[in-house]
C-alpha cells in the first residue's frame, strides 16, 4: 500500500465510527483492516465519533454513551494498538466544535441539502421536515474532525465519499481565505470492499438499520444470519444455473474468505448448476466463524477492563486535544481572532 507522500512523510491518517452500537463486518473489511495495516508506519488517529452519534439520536442518548467503550473493546479486538493508533472521544475535543462553527460560515444550506450519502439517510429515518440541525450539518463537523488533525488519508466506506468531497470544498475556501495552504486536503482509502450489503442484500450493513453482523456476534446469531441471507432466487434446485452478482453469499465470500482461488471454483461451479446455496452458505458459515471467533473472545476480554478502555481514550483525548487546538488557532487567525 503506497501512502507516502512526495517528501516520504508518512501521511496523517483520521478516521472514526459513531458510537451508535457495536462494529460489524462492514466496518471490519471497510475500514478496520486497512487501519491495522496502516498503523505501524502511519501517524493515525481514531475519533470515536459520540457528538457525531448524538445529532440524530439526542432523544436516546444513552444509545451514544453506552456504546462509546463498546467501539474501543472493537477496536482492540480486531487488533488496533493504542501503542501505535491514538483513539480518542470526539466530545473531549473542544477545538472540534469550534472548528465546526468557523466552517458553518464556508457551506450553503443547499450544499448541506445536495449530499447523497445524508439525503439517503434522511429518508431512511423519517425525518420528512423535521430533520435536526446537527443532522444537517454532520459532514461540516466531519471536515473538522479531519482537518482538525490535519489529515490527508482517510480509510473509509463508500458512503463516506461526498463527506471528504465536502471537507475539501471547506479545505479550499480556507485556504483561498488564507491566501496559503493552512490546510490539506484529504483523500479516501477504499478497500474492495467499501460498502458491503446487508444479508438480505437490500441496504449498506449498517449499525442503526438493525441489520448487522456484530463483531462480538455469538456462533448461533452467525449460523442464523447466514442462514436467513439472500442468494439467488431463481436457483430453485442445486441442478439449476445461479447467479453470482447480487448474491450476497458470493460478496461475503470475497469479502472474507482467505482463499479467493477456491472462491472462484465455487464460483464457476455455482454458474454452471450443480452447487446448492446451502452448500455455499456452509461455506461461507465456517469461514465467518472462524473469524469472528478469536475477535469475539478477545473483545469480552477488554470488556471486562472497562477502567483500561478508560485509560485509552483518557490518554489519547490528551495527545488529540493538542493536536486539534493547533489547527484550530491556525483557522482563527485567518479570521484575526487571535486578539488574545
Ligand atoms: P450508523 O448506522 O450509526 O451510521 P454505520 O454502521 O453506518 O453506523 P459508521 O460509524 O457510520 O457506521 O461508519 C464508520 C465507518 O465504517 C465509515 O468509514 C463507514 O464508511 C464504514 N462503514 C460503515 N458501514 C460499512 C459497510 N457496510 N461497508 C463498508 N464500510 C462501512
Ligand atoms: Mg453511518
Amino acid at each position: 500500500m503506497n501512502t507516502k507522500q512526495h517528501n516520504d512523510k508518512p501521511e496523517i491518517i483520521l478516521t472514526g465510527d459513531r458510537a451508535t452500537g457495536s462494529l460489524h463486518l462492514g466496518h471490519y473489511v471497510g475500514s478496520l483492516k486497512q487501519r491495522i495495516a496502516l498503523q505501524a508506519d502511519h501517524e493515525q488517529t481514531i475519533l470515536v465519533a459520540d457528538m457525531q452519534g448524538l445529532t440524530d439520536n439526542a432523544h436516546n442518548p444513552k444509545k451514544v454513551s453506552s456504546n462509546i467503550l463498546n467501539v474501543v473493546a472493537d477496536y482492540l479486538a480486531v487488533g488496533i494498538d493504542p501503542s501505535k493508533t491514538t483513539i480518542c472521544l470526539q466530545s473531549q475535543l473542544p477545538a472540534l466544535a469550534e472548528l465546526t462553527m468557523y466552517y458553518s460560515n464556508l457551506v450553503t444550506i443547499s450544499r448541506l441539502e445536495r449530499n447523497p450519502t445524508v439525503k439517503s439517510e434522511i429518508q431512511n429515518k423519517g425525518f420528512e421536515r423535521s430533520i435536526p440541525a446537527g443532522f444537517l450539518t454532520y459532514p461540516i463537523s466531519q471536515a473538522a474532525d479531519i482537518t482538525g488533525f490535519n489529515a490527508s488519508l482517510v480509510p473509509v466506506g463508500d458512503d463516506q465519499l461526498p463527506m471528504l468531497e465536502q471537507t475539501n470544498e471547506i479545505v479550499r475556501k480556507v485556504n483561498s481565505l488564507a491566501g496559503r495552504n493552512v490546510l490539506s486536503e484529504c483523500r479516501p482509502l477504499l478497500s474492495n470492499a467499501s460498502r458491503l450489503p446487508s444479508t438480505d442484500g437490500k441496504n449498506k450493513m449498517s449499525k442503526s438499520m438493525g441489520n448487522a453482523i456484530n463483531l462480538g456476534a455469538t456462533e448461533k446469531e452467525i449460523s442464523a444470519a447466514v442462514k436467513l441471507m439472500y442468494t439467488d432466487p431463481n436457483h430453485l434446485k442445486v441442478e439449476d444455473p445461479g447467479k453470482i452478482e447480487g448474491n450476497v453469499v458470493f460478496t461475503y465470500l470475497d469479502a472474507f474468505h482467505s482463499d479467493q482461488e477456491y472462491v472462484k471454483q465455487l464460483k464457476e461451479h455455482y454458474r454452471r448448476g450443480g452447487l446448492g446455496d446451502g452448500t455455499t452458505k456452509k461455506v461461507l458459515e465456517e469461514c465467518l466463524q472462524e473469524t469472528l471467533r478469536p475477535i469475539r473472545d478477545r473483545r469480552r476480554q477488554f470488556l471486562n477492563d472497562k477502567a483500561q478502555l478508560v485509560d485509552i481514550l483518557v490518554k489519547g483525548s490528551q495527545v488529540s486535544r493538542a493536536k486539534t487546538s493547533e489547527v484550530l488557532f491556525n483557522v482563527k487567525d485567518i479570521f484575526g481572532l487571535n486578539l488574545f
